[in-house]
């Protein structure tokens, strides 16, 4: 039997692990430049956290959620998306209160039952961030500076960011209302199926729709933006103004809605044109309700961001990033009968080596030299050192080939300096 890994998930090794580990690590630089702790929650929540927040007639819950029964009869869900788990252990944990800002991020994989496609996985990673207390476009401009800030330190210079607002519990319905007349005086071919079933269900999302015709007819569609409230209106305008003083480019893009229910005022996503269909690298917005949807006493106001990590990773390969390898220096012993013993004997140099942040490797099977050689070469070890039958010490450099003896003293002194220089 030949064992794969399932259909929409990948296994992340080599270069593709480096990327994703430089990409986390950026990430979590400039996380704590802002402020913002970690908080790790379970890879899977009872089903009732999403189905109460993102919305039971979302894609996400209706159609993509990985549900299931344990063995105790709970209905449980891998989580398809961080915010609301967050909001969850930020209200278990007591960490969140009125008026008093709290950061957080989190990273790690999440879980959508979606067709597979290139940027698009059914196991992909994200890194985000949420912050709670109060509702202040202040904050707006926050998340979506640490958003982009992310993208740009990546070198990816040329995303697009896209901002909308799409109204509060004020002023949503009677937006919603407009929106629903306009719609139903249209006739019923001028919509696609899955639109006519939005008009009923979630009737913001015909604006998410990818089919030329229904495209077509809503640009003469009401816009939420000439039907929101003035506080909506206010936090919207002051959003471009901090933008633009912080010379962020952006588009206000009336179409964009996100998926979920559980937004109110802002939203964004941040959009490249070199993934085809699955252009946002990072999206997010504002969520005054969800914190008292979730069970709060209190209505605390927050806005988050997600990044996906999947498709920022995809944008890297080309970019030649400065990814720095700690020097790799391959032992190798040239008596294959006392190999281990030869190793055990210099394991006091080792362990200094590493100490000093090189990493030593060796061959745990008695080898050829020539193949020991070959192995230190595929590892891009930086310096072979021979351990030789009498316990002296010889020095290649497997850039230059050149080799010579060395007194074991000196090969601590040696080695990282020259690696300090090339550097
Ligand atoms: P969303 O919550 O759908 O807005 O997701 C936030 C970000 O996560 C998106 O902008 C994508 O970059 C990424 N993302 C969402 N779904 C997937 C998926 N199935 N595969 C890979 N990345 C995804």
């Amino acid at each position: 039997m030949e064992y794969k890994a399932i259909r929409g998930t990948r296994d992340i090794a080599g270069e593709l692990a480096t990327y994703f580990n430089y990409l986390e690590e950026q990430a979590r630089k400039i996380f704590a430049g802002y402020g913002y702790s970690e908080l790790r929650t379970p890879i899977f929540e009872s089903s009732s956290v999403f189905l109460r927040s993102l919305g039971e007639t979302t894609d996400i819950v209706a159609k993509e959620m990985y549900m299931f029964e344990d063995k105790g009869g709970r209905s449980l869900a891998l989580r398809p998306e961080g915010t609301a788990p967050i909001v969850r252990a930020a209200l278990e944990n007591n960490l969140i209160e009125p008026n008093i800002d709290t950061r957080v991020f989190y990273q790690g994989a999440m879980f959508r039952y979606d067709r597979p496609q290139a940027g698009r996985y059914r196991q992909f990673y994200q890194i985000g961030a949420e912050v709670f207390g109060n509702k202040n476009p202040l904050l707006d401009f926050e998340i979506i500076k640490i958003a982009n800030d992310i993208i740009i330190n990546m070198g990816i210079t040329d995303a697009v960011l896209h901002i909308n607002s799409v109204g509060c519990r004020e002023c949503r319905p009677a937006y919603l209302k407009v929106l629903a007349a306009f719609l139903n005086n249209l006739q019923t071919d001028e919509l696609c199926p899955t639109c006519n079933k939005r008009k009923d269900t979630n009737i913001l999302r015909v604006f998410d729709c990818k089919i030329d015709t229904c495209k077509k007819v809503l640009q003469a569609a009401p816009r939420v933006l000439d039907h929101v409230c003035g506080s909506c209106s206010t936090d919207f305008l002051k959003l471009k103004e901090y933008l633009n003083k912080q010379k962020i480019s952006f588009i206000v893009d009336e179409m964009l809605v996100r998926g979920l229910d559980y937004y109110t005022g802002t939203v964004f996503e941040i959009l490249t044109d070199k993934l085809g269909a699955q252009a946002a690298l990072a999206a997010g917005g504002r969520y005054d309700n969800l914190v008292q949807e979730l069970g709060g006493k209190k209505a605390i106001p927050a806005f988050g961001f997600a990044l996906g990590e999947d498709r920022v990773v995809e944008l890297l390969k080309p970019l030649n990033l400065p990814l720095v390898k700690k020097p790799l220096i391959f032992l190798l012993t040239t008596d294959i009968a006392k190999h281990n013993e030869q190793i055990f004997n210099n394991f006091d140099l080792i362990e200094e080596l590493r100490a000093k942040g090189v990493v030593v490797t060796y061959n745990s099977t008695g080898k050829s030299i020539k193949s020991q050689l070959r192995t230190a070469n595929n590892l891009g070890a930086y310096k072979s050192v021979f351990i030789e039958p009498d316990g002296s010490f010889s020095v290649k450099d497997m850039i230059t080939g050149h080799q010579q003896k060395i007194v074991k003293s000196e090969i601590l002194q040696a080695i990282p300096a020259i690696y300090v220089k090339k550097e």
